[in-house]
């Protein structure tokens, strides 16, 4: 057995996207930041609708994925294939781009508090052009699980393992078979579970603090993982709230130029003609 230790710390910084939406990306946040088969992390939140109400208006994305899970407010979304969802408070959309969809996510209110975060995991090569697909999975059929040394976790993708008792997530069978844990722990409770060996896994700490042995996880900050098969950490005083995500490397080289995402440098340029002449999804 062996418990990963904390392996280097990516910060979050400011950011907007969309039409000025306001947002701390901390993977992602250059090219080089990325955590195979994870391409980036924004966290958004702010009680301010000015950070939020212009949303993202249509915009295209080819060869990824991207999960936006909600902790407080609505956002709708709408894509090219006339699909509508409303994300509302611990919800997921999982959307499979494949070879091309465009849609917009719009926030539904015009105050009050919206925060969440939005994932990207990149797909494997023989995926990149399969046709577009999402789920949206209402925070009623997301599974929580009692943790065995107190709190709770909010299975998102996966399976986690408490003991003898497993609980499963509603995503699973992808490639990189991804864990998405959502954490809260009371003060100074220790967490533990196994984590498939090989995976590349880290943790996202935005409420409380959390630490792993003796090394403090930094708050709103990814914490890359070492390999292992087990992780282990525990909340300071005041608790922690955090995110544990985990998923399978791809080895595969990435080739990034904005919302798409593939191998090489001649798949961009077939996505950026495809996009101009109106072929991304396909038609
Ligand atoms: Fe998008």
């Amino acid at each position: 057995m062996t418990v990963r230790t904390l392996q280097r710390v990516v910060p979050s910084v400011l950011s907007s996207d969309g039409a000025g939406v306001k947002l701390r990306r901390s993977l992602g946040a250059s090219q080089a930041l990325r955590h195979d088969p994870f391409l980036m992390l924004d966290e958004f939140g702010t009680d301010n609708p000015d950070d939020y109400i212009g949303g993202f208006p249509p915009h295209p994305h080819r060869g990824f994925e991207t999960v936006t899970y909600m902790l407080d407010g609505h956002m709708q979304h709408k894509d090219h294939m006339g699909n509508t969802g409303d994300l509302g408070p611990g919800g997921v959309q999982w959307m499979s781009a494949g070879r091309g969809v465009i849609h917009s996510e719009m926030p539904q209110q015009a105050e009050g508090r919206m925060r969440g975060f939005q994932l990207w995991i990149n797909l494997p090569a023989k995926e990149k052009m399969k046709p577009a697909a999402y789920r949206d999975i209402p925070a009623a059929e997301i599974p929580t699980a009692a943790l065995e040394n107190g709190g709770a976790a909010k299975v998102i993708a996966g399976i986690l393992e408490q003991g003898a008792a497993r609980t499963a997530g509603p995503i699973q069978g992808l490639s990189t078979e991804p864990l998405y844990f959502d954490l809260r722990l009371p003060p100074l409770v220790e967490f533990e579970a196994p984590v498939p060996a090989g995976h590349n896994a880290f943790l996202y700490v935005y409420e409380g603090q959390a630490a792993i042995g003796d090394q403090p996880l930094p708050n709103r900050a990814a914490g890359l993982l070492t390999d292992g098969d087990r992780v282990q950490l525990r909340a300071g005083h005041d608790g922690a709230r955090l995110l544990l995500l985990a998923g399978k490397p791809l080895h595969e080289p990435v080739v990034q130029y904005g919302p798409f995402v593939m191998n090489t440098r001649e798949e961009i340029e077939r996505a950026v003609r495809d996009y101009q002449n109106g072929e991304l999804t396909g038609g």
